[in-house]
C-alpha cells in the first residue's frame, strides 16, 4: 500500500503526494459510507491501479483540523500583514490570531511584510511588534521586495505544514513566491480558478516544500468568527489566561462585571488597551450571533 499526503481535491479526484509522484485518487466506497472525509493535509494509504490512478483505502488520525477552509494536520499558521499599504490593523490582526488559536494550532507566526516601505525604526510599527512579542507570539518583520527576512521565513516553514493567511494586498503571494519561486506555476489551474471564481475561494491546497507543505488559504477569513462562543473567547487571548480563574464570578465575561481580574490586569498595564478593545468588539459580535441562534 502506498502512503501519501492529500494535496488538493479537484473535479472529484483527490491528488495525493506519494513516493511515486502525484497520484489522482478516488475514495473507497467503504470510507464514503462510513462518512470518513478526506481533506488537503490528510495522511492516506492508497492502492495504485493499473491505469496510474489510485483508490484511498485508509485515512490516518488527524492531529488537528482547520475548518475554513478545511486543512488537516497543520503545524503552523503564518499570518501575513503589511507594515503599510495597507496599514497594519491591530483589530484585524487580533481576529486572525483568535481564529488561529481557536483552531488549536500551536505555532503562530506573525509576519509583517513590506518593511522596505517603512523608515528604519518607525516607532509605531516597532511598538506593535513589541506588544505581540510580549504576548509570546513570534513576529517577523520582512520584505518580499528586498528579500529581508526571507531566509528566516524559509527556515521556519521547512519540515512543517504551514498555512498562510492574511488580508489581501499584504503580499502573501509575493512571499510564497519568494520562498518557493514559481509556486504559482506549479499549482497551475486550481490557483487560477481560486483567483477568478468567487464561489471557489474556500478551496485550500498544499504545495510540497522541503520536507513539508505550504498552504495558501484564499478563504481563511477573519470577517466571521465562526462558532466561537462568548464564554470561550477570552481563552483565545493568551495573555488573559492567567487571570481567567481569578474573577469574582465564574461566568464573568470580563466586560461589565465587578471584581474582574482581567480588567484589573488591564488597569495595571498587564493587558494592553488595544487587545482588550479587540476582545470587547469580538465579544459583542459573538453575543449577538448567539441571540440569533436562540
Ligand atoms: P496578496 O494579495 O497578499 O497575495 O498580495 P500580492 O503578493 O499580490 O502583493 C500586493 C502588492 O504588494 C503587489 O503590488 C506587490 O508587488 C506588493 N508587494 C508585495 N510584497 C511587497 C514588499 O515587501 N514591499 C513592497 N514595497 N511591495 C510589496
Ligand atoms: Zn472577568
Amino acid at each position: 500500500m502506498l502512503k501519501g499526503t492529500v494535496l488538493r481535491a479537484q473535479n472529484s479526484f483527490f491528488y495525493v503526494d506519494t513516493a511515486e509522484g502525484i497520484v489522482a485518487t478516488k475514495l473507497r466506497g467503504r470510507l464514503k459510507k462510513a462518512r470518513i472525509a478526506v481533506v488537503p493535509g490528510d495522511e492516506v494509504e492508497l492502492e495504485l491501479l493499473s491505469d496510474g490512478t489510485g483508490v484511498i483505502e485508509r485515512r490516518g488520525e488527524r492531529k488537528n483540523l482547520l475548518r475554513r477552509p478545511a486543512v488537516a494536520n497543520v503545524d503552523q499558521v503564518v499570518l501575513v500583514f503589511a507594515a503599510c499599504h495597507p496599514d497594519i490593523n491591530e483589530v484585524l490582526v487580533d481576529r486572525f490570531l483568535v481564529l488561529a488559536e481557536w483552531s488549536g494550532i500551536r505555532h503562530i507566526l506573525l509576519c509583517i511584510n513590506k518593511s522596505d516601505l517603512v523608515t528604519e525604526g518607525a516607532p509605531d510599527l516597532q511598538k506593535i511588534i513589541d506588544s505581540y512579542t510580549a504576548i509570546g507570539y513570534d513576529v517577523l518583520s520582512l520584505s518580499a521586495q528586498t528579500g529581508k527576512g526571507i531566509e528566516k521565513l524559509k527556515r521556519t516553514v521547512t519540515g512543517k505544514t504551514s498555512v498562510f493567511a492574511g488580508p489581501s494586498g499584504v503580499g502573501k503571494s509575493s512571499l510564497l513566491n519568494a520562498i518557493s519561486p514559481g509556486w504559482y506555476l506549479s499549482i497551475g489551474s486550481v490557483s487560477e480558478k481560486i483567483k477568478r471564481g468567487r464561489h471557489t475561494t474556500r478551496v485550500a491546497q498544499l504545495l510540497p516544500f522541503v520536507d513539508g507543505f505550504l498552504v495558501d488559504t484564499p478563504g481563511f477569513s477573519a470577517t466571521e468568527l465562526a462558532d466561537i462562543t462568548p464564554a470561550e473567547l477570552a481563552s483565545f487571548f493568551p495573555e488573559f489566561r492567567p487571570f481567567l480563574n481569578a474573577c469574582r464570578f465564574n461566568t464573568c465575561t470580563h466586560s461589565h462585571e465587578p471584581g474582574c481580574a482581567v480588567k484589573e490586569a488591564l488597569n495595571q498595564g498587564k493587558i494592553s488597551v488595544s487587545r482588550y478593545t479587540s476582545y470587547l468588539e469580538m465579544l459583542q459580535e459573538s453575543a449577538a450571533r448567539k441571540k440569533v441562534y436562540r
